[in-house]
């Protein structure tokens, strides 16, 4: 396929968004800084494939960085949305839907009776860790290097993904008494973790991981690790948070707790939740969930929580996941990843790094096993590679520190056009072109 990349749209819309947009973007990854070049703006989604501005069509394999598993502008969804819509978008009051979603998902996951809705992620992390202090009436809070858990003060430290890929080791405005309760381990370093919590379990109030971290690129758990993060916290007395924004609803109808069988005091959730529109929550056993406001006195609350049109998008995209839908979107992924690393070649060392329904190709060596060795990777490589990607008509994530997130609609045509763009762009770099 020949290269090419048309921009003229997207370079204008930059020059005006700059003006008033800080980064010309409301989200940092967007920018495309990392990978060298200016953002693409886009147009219109259409099942696996993304059209920007200036009429390109892609491949998407960001899918709006996880919440559109079923694509873009699935019919269901958007009829569901769109029938929503007409009978309100907000009314700051209790729906019949807000319940229906909350059964699905205490179906789906084990031990969660409850749940608490929100709008990001980053409110969910919020919720958990006031909650995981309220409860436990310790401060701490273990983090693990690279994990992202939204834009919390308290857990931007060591933060991967958009910190990563700008290279900031937290952000300036974090105080230091926000960081101060917060220790970060490495990932998979169980030596450290035990003999952090050895030294100040007694003051713990929550471990909070991603159960398959996916913000440093996908860096699964070494075997045993994440049996130690459950047992660790068990004895120390602190609640084990895992943040499934990512991993719910994606990796196992009930998300990592489902493959890994190692279940959680709190989860986060997020991304799928809400279908492609604003929605997080917060879920867990009713002894703790009952401490939130109105029922407890733990405050928490939001304008737009259980949002209709989020609530109605998320019920329509949940009905989706079935298992076959499960095992459809893991023969995808496998299918990818083996073509990824066929497509590279002795010449190119990489690593394919690999889960049901995500997926990272680290320009590595070896192995990535952390966020060292995730920031030890061929970012330049990895740069010119997505760039040779995009003008082959194919959207990578536009970050080494992110994942692939195959969906439901990518078909093998588009995993043959991803594969064939993959080949000649290894190609590319291995030859030295950057
Ligand atoms: N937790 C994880 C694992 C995430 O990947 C993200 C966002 O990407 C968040 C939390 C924050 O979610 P939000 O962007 O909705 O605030």
């Amino acid at each position: 396929m020949a290269s090419s990349l048309r921009d003229t749209r997207s370079a204008e819309l930059y020059r005006r968004a700059l003006t008033r947009l800080p980064g010309g973007v409301n989200s940092p990854v967007r920018a495309m800084g990392s990978i060298g070049r200016d953002p693409l703006f886009v147009a219109r989604g259409e099942g696996a494939e993304l059209i920007d501005v200036d009429g390109n069509r892609f491949v998407d394999w960001v899918c709006s960085w996880g919440p559109l598993i079923a694509g873009h502008a699935h019919p269901e969804i958007v009829d569901a949305v769109t029938t929503a819509a007409r009978a309100g978008t907000s009314f700051g009051a209790a729906t019949e839907r807000e319940v229906e979603l909350a059964e699905e998902v205490s179906r789906r996951i084990d031990g969660v009776e409850m749940v608490r809705m929100t709008s990001s992620g980053t409110e969910a992390a919020m919720t958990a860790l006031r909650l995981a202090r309220a409860a436990t009436g310790r401060e701490l809070v273990v983090k693990f290097a690279g994990a992202y858990h939204g834009h919390v003060d308290g857990l931007l430290v060591a933060a991967g993904s958009g910190l990563a890929t700008q290279g900031l080791p937290a952000s300036p405005g974090v105080t230091r008494g926000a960081a101060a309760d917060t220790i970060v381990v490495g990932w998979n370093d169980g030596e450290e973790l035990v003999r952090v919590v050895a030294e100040r379990g007694s003051e713990m109030a929550a471990i909070v991981c991603e159960p398959l971290p996916a913000n440093m690129g996908l860096v699964p758990p070494a075997e045993g690790f994440l049996e130690l993060l459950r047992e660790q916290a068990s004895a120390c007395g602190a609640l084990l948070i895992l943040d499934e924004v990512i991993s719910g609803f994606r990796v196992a109808r009930g998300g990592a707790q489902e493959l890994t069988g190692v279940h959680a005091d709190l989860t986060m959730l997020g991304k799928i939740l809400g279908g492609g529109l604003p929605a997080a929550a917060l879920a867990g056993p009713a002894s703790l969930m009952r401490m939130l406001t109105p029922a407890g006195d733990v405050y928490q609350a939001g304008t737009l929580s259980g949002n209709p049109l989020s609530v109605a998008a998320g019920i329509a995209t949940l009905k989706l996941l079935d298992e076959p839908a499960y095992l459809r979107l893991a023969g995808v992924t496998q299918r990818l990843a083996d073509g990824m690393r066929e497509a590279a070649g002795p010449s190119c060392p990489i690593q394919v790094q690999s889960a049901p329904g995500l997926m990272t190709v680290f320009f590595s060596a070896e192995p990535v096993v952390d966020f060292d060795g995730a920031r030890g990777c061929d970012l330049d490589a990895y740069g010119a590679w997505c760039r040779e990607l995009l003008s082959r008509g194919v959207y990578p994530p536009p970050s080494q520190f992110e994942a692939w997130f195959p969906s439901l609609v990518h078909e093998d045509e588009h995993l043959e056009r991803t594969l064939e763009a993959a080949a000649a762009a290894f190609a590319i770099v291995a030859g030295g072109g950057r």
